[in-house]
Order: structure tokens, then sequence, then C-alpha cells
């Protein structure tokens, strides 16, 4: 598998981030529905895969307080709704260029 990177993050606005990829795909990131597909344990019951209904609610204004990468694999966004454990790993980000774009 050929191994992703970002050449580029830019935060766009306070909702929407940019992510140049370095296979020269672009992707728009939407920060509500990035948390609405929150993968993180507090979001996603990990026995059934599905999204918990204690799960922080998404809102419309959810904004991120910090986002970083995690090693080499993966995206870590805080936002500012009470979810802080939100891990995007790139491969799936990535598919997002495209489904998104
Ligand atoms: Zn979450």
């Amino acid at each position: 598998m050929q191994s992703l990177a970002i050449r580029n993050i830019r935060q766009l606005d306070n909702h929407n981030f940019q992510i140049e990829w370095m296979d020269g795909a672009t992707g728009l990131y939407n920060l509500n529905a990035l948390q609405k597909n929150c993968p993180c344990a507090k979001c996603i019951d990990e026995a059934t895969g599905t999204r918990r209904a204690s799960a922080p609610e998404s809102l419309m204004d959810v904004r991120a307080k910090n986002i970083c990468s995690v090693g080499r694999y993966a995206l870590k966004i805080t936002f500012t709704s009470g979810c802080s454990t939100g891990i995007y790993d790139y491969a799936w980000l990535h598919s997002l260029a495209y489904e998104f774009p």
C-alpha cells in the first residue's frame, strides 16, 4: 500500500480546512461533517460499530481548537464541542478528498 502523506493543511475559515496530499489530491473538510463521523470510542460503540446515542451532539458551529498529526498516519482534531479524542487516519481522510471534491 502506498503511504499517504500530507503536503499542507490550511484552515480556510472557522469551519473548514483543506488538506493538500502529496499525491496531488486536495480535500476540503468541514468540521461539522467530520465530527458526525468521529471514530473515537466516545462516539462509536466498538462492539457494534454504530454511533452511540450519547455521542456529543454535532453542532453546526463546531470549531477546532486544535488539529495536529499523530505519528505519520493520522490527524487528531480537538473539537470545541467536547469531543476531543477523534483520530482520523489519513486513509479515511484521503478517501474523502474524492468524495467531497
Ligand atoms: Zn468522538
